[in-house]
């Protein structure tokens, strides 16, 4: 039982869907991650292998065709991915989070009869379509335009750095129905079909190599009005309700590339000799060693207990960007610790670290970059002590 554990129990599920994870990504993922990152190549074998065993629609519930699972065990799971290739788990996050959870969690009972039995076997493809151009952080000033016609609405405008873009079925997407800040935002499901849609050519990346990241394009695009999501306007709140569960779950991203590059900085540093000695021995490389360990662990604790509150229903907002900001910028700094420990093989590819270092970066820029984190953070500290500003 590891050390976090210790603190936050895992049930007997969330065992066994993290082994079953591990396996996998062991086994079918860790061969190939080196090549996926030097071709920037999606892993559509491993991806196949995660649908047949119930993984991609693992905060579904059964009856929609998914495994029911709690938010702790996504966590995991993107864990046990993102220990081999961030970008697996990043296009994994993707899909069944903020593709496919979104969509649950905002569809009615028809839209949800249709789309998400095929999302959760992984025979369609989720992705998620906030970003835009000219707005990220500001994403509640988008201007990508949905104007209602007969029983369509008619779609203009442009979406950048989406996730799965060249891959995905289905995508979530956020547009203006209204007057300007967030409550003139609708959000639609849109398919790859529609007349009118098209995604752009995946963008050459530093890391995260084996996501496909593109550009989507809304040229007259066409969307029947039963895929309106809720209510017009409705659509901001859906994207800002959904960032808790993202924070939340997307830290496991970052908790697995530390786990990855530990892993590997531990055993070479006890083969390794420099001076007669093991370098595992010299104090300077403890200390990386011990910043490591305790990174990771504190990672865990505030990626578990944000998830553990979600899966209550309380509001984790707080803790999810304590969570989402404190392992994202451990993970780079472990990572470079790892390079460095390795010293010069650190720098070479063949060594894995510094694939996790260049996957590690985006993590401190996607979902909220760290800045927004804190500016989260400070906001929620002087609410919860009853402060204005
Ligand atoms: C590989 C990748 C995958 C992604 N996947 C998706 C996806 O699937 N779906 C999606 O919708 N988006 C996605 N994104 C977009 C991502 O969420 C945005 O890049 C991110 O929110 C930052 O927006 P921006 O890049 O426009 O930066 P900007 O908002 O232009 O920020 C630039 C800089 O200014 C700072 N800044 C901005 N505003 C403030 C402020 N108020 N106070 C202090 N500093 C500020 C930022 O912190 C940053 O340092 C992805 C991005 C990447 C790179």
């Amino acid at each position: 039982m590891s050390e976090t554990e210790q603190v936050i129990a895992l049930s007997e599920q969330e065992e066994a869907i993290r082994d079953l994870t591990r396996r996998i990504s062991d086994q079918d993922l860790a061969p190939i991650a080196d090549e996926l990152d030097r071709k920037e190549e999606f892993a559509h074998s491993v991806f196949k292998k995660l649908g047949e065993a119930g993984l991609l629609g693992i905060v579904i519930p059964e009856e929609f065709g998914g495994s029911a699972g709690s938010f702790l065990s996504a966590v995991l799971i993107m864990e046990e991915l993102a220990r081999n290739c961030g970008g697996t788990a990043l296009s994994f996050g993707a899909h069944a989070f903020i593709g496919t959870y979104n969509l649950f969690k905002f569809a009615n009972p028809e839209q949800r009869k249709k789309y998400l039995p095929d999302l959760c076997s992984g025979k369609t493809f989720g992705a998620f379509a906030l970003t835009e151009p000219e707005n990220g952080s500001d994403a509640m000033g988008l201007q990508t335009r949905a104007e209602k016609r007969g029983a369509k609405y008619i779609l203009n405008g442009a979406k950048t750095f989406i996730t799965n873009g060249s891959i995905a079925d289905t995508f979530v997407v956020f547009a203006r129905t209204g007057d300007a800040g967030a409550r003139g935002i609708s959000a639609f499901i849109v398919e790859r079909s529609s007349p009118g849609f098209a995604s752009g050519k995946p963008m050459e990346k530093m890391g995260m190599r084996a996501s496909p990241t593109t550009e989507l394009y809304f040229d007259n695009c066409e969307v029947p009005a039963e895929n309106l999501l809720g209510q017009e306007g409705q659509g901001g709140y859906f994207a800002l309700e959904g960032l808790d569960m993202e924070r939340t779950l997307f830290s496991g991203l970052p908790i697995g590339l530390m786990q990855g590059a530990l892993d590997v900085a531990l055993k070479y540093s006890v083969e390794r000799k420099q001076f007669g000695q093991k370098i595992g021995s010299f104090q300077l490389v403890q200390s990386m060693v011990a910043d490591m360990g305790m990174k990771l662990f504190v990672s865990r604790l505030l990626a578990y207990s944000a998830a553990r509150k979600l899966q209550e229903g309380k509001r984790a907002t707080l803790n999810a960007s304590y969570s989402k900001l404190f392992a994202s910028e451990s993970s780079v700094a472990s990572t470079l610790d790892a390079i460095q420990i390795l010293g010069g093989y650190g720098y070479i590819r063949e060594f894995k670290v510094e694939r996790l270092m260049r996957d590690a970066k985006l993590v401190e820029i996607g979902g909220g970059t760290s800045q927004i984190q804190r500016l989260i953070i400070a906001r929620e500290i002087y609410r919860s002590n009853g402060l204005e500003l």
